[in-house]
């Protein structure tokens, strides 16, 4: 059975004696090849390799940087397609959605060939007589991704790029259950020019995380997954005095106002809410309807286009959604539906009894849908990261909002809407990182940033665009003269004038 291991020094890195984990297709059901989990060892030699690297890399110009990145995209282009099956085989989503993600990673790397602007400090003339002041955006050192299973390609190139762009040297460890692409990524960086070591790739578990969390070299880390695990790496990496954005799980509402146009609101929603088999981190898990009747267009249309759905294998290009990507998940995915039935949420589609001809072992779910959920139902309160919707009505928008404000989680939330008052009211007052106004899915662009409030985000800076190039740099600001003359020495605080 074919083994994955890890990517260190620029190449291939197996460890014998590892512990090692299955990789399945969801579709099938079946393991298709084992991952070496490192050890501490492992990881520990990634990160003294990287450390290493860091002498020569945070010397190089940034244009020089830039170049190998724009290499590097260019390598990205040509390699698509067999990117797209990686990803799709081990995550289980369509090739086009593969595609898309790939696409979005490959934007952040053309935003770092941008690097040099980016790292332009501020100077000021004249801050005292003959006095000049200027900043500099230094590296860090050497830091750390980990990344979840949901988007293999795209969440490890929001870290990656702008972190070696800036001058830094990186160890990337990828989630467990789909790490074909990741250690693609980095074997493509190399060959467009990377020295060995810029970028490292350790394959692991809690074993590798715990090391990376806990060494004294890695100076930064940047994650991505569940909100418990978010937590946990931002206490843990802060104790261990490093500077960590941890980007948790989500619940992402949109409101329909009712003056939404129907078609294409429940377009939106049919997209935003089953697309990657719900398996994204903006995917819209609820629907706040304001106003009955609102509830009842958009219950009969979504009912109707929901049914015309095919779920299906990546490799049937007729698939409009996939597989979830493990048993355990699936497990776990058919349990909230087991839930909000007991709960007593009108279960409108149930997508348990779903099975595909041909594909029985796969974990596939049909898209479902409740409606009357309620705030405190566990199926409200909990990420469920399935294609599952929750329907909901609120008398008014007022409501609406505050249920949106009350959840614990604030990753991304849209208002569908006619009214230019309710889409700036709603994108003022939201407490959500991210904004749609009648945009179902608001990733930001690159050269924006992506990152979420309340327990969807623990620390300060959000990820790529310019919050990115902040966290991998430290801030210096230099004060000059060149003045010869000696004043002799002053006691009292120096006031420039
Ligand atoms: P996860 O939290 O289980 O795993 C994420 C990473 O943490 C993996 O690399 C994994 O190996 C590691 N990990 C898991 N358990 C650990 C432990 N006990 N100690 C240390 N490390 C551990 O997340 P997942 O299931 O891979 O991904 C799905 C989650 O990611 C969802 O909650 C989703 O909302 C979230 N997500 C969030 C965003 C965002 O931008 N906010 C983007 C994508 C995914």
């Amino acid at each position: 059975m074919k083994k994955i291991s890890h990517f260190i020094d620029g190449k291939i890195y197996s460890d014998d004696k590892s512990r090692l984990g299955p990789i399945f297709n969801p579709a099938i059901g079946e393991e298709i090849a084992k991952v070496e989990l490192a050890s501490k060892t492992t990881v520990e030699m990634a990160i003294e390799n990287s450390a290493k690297a860091f002498q020569k890399w945070s010397k190089t110009t940034p244009i020089n940087r830039a170049r190998i990145l724009a290499k590097f995209k260019d390598l990205l282009i040509k390699n698509m397609d067999d990117l797209a099956v990686m990803v799709s085989e081990q995550h289980g989503k369509t090739i086009p959605d593969a595609k898309g993600s790939i696409q979005r990673g490959i934007e952040v790397v053309e935003y770092a060939t941008g690097i040099t602007d980016s790292l332009k400090g501020d100077h000021s003339a004249n801050v005292g007589t003959n006095v000049d002041s200027h900043t500099l955006r230094q590296p860090l050192g050497v830091c750390a991704g980990i990344t979840p299973f949901n988007f293999p390609a795209m969440v490890p190139m929001w870290m990656f790029p702008v972190a070696i762009a800036c001058g830094n040297t990186f160890v990337l460890k990828p989630s467990e259950k789909d790490p074909s692409c990741p250690m693609k990524l980095a074997e493509l960086a190399i060959q467009a020019g990377l020295p060995p070591g810029v970028l490292n790739c350790v394959n692991g578990d809690k074993e590798a995380v715990d090391t990376l969390l806990e060494s004294k070299t890695v100076q930064a880390i940047s994650f991505v997954g569940s909100t418990p695990i978010a937590e946990y790496v931002y206490h843990t990496g802060t104790k261990n005095n490093k500077r960590v954005q941890a980007l948790g799980g989500a619940k992402n509402h949109m409101i329909i106002m009712p003056d939404a146009d129907i078609d294409k609101t429940t377009d939106a929603l049919i997209g935003s809410a089953f697309g990657s088999a719900g398996e994204r981190c903006m995917a819209i898990s609820v629907a706040v309807c304001v106003g009955k009747k609102t509830n009842e267009k958009i219950k009969t249309k979504l009912l109707k286009e929901a049914s015309k759905l095919n779920v299906g294998p990546y490799t049937d290009e007729k698939s409009d959604f996939g597989p979830l990507n493990n048993q355990a998940h699936f497990k776990k995915v058919l349990g909230y539906i087991d839930t909000g039935e007991k709960e007593g949420a009108k279960l409108l589609a149930d997508g348990r009894k779903f099975k595909k001809q041909g594909y029985e072992n796969g974990y596939f779910v049909g898209p479902t849908i409740f409606n009357d959920v309620k705030p405190d139902m566990k199926i409200y309160k909990e990420e469920i990261f399935g294609p599952v919707l929750s329907m909901m009505t609120t008398e008014t928008y007022e409501d609406a909002l505050k249920l949106v404000n009350d959840h614990e989680l604030g990753n991304g939330a849209a208002v569908f809407t006619k009214s230019g008052n309710i889409a700036k009211h709603f994108t003022e007052n939201a407490k959500i990182g991210m904004i749609g106004v009648n945009v179902p899915i608001p990733v930001p662009v690159a050269y924006h940033s992506f990152g979420g409030w309340k327990r969807s985000l623990f620390g300060d800076h959000s990820m790529h665009g310019p919050e990115g190039v902040r966290f991998y740099t430290k801030l210096k600001t230099a004060t000059v003269t060149w003045v010869e003359d000696n004043a002799g020495p002053e006691f009292t605080i120096p006031v420039l004038s």
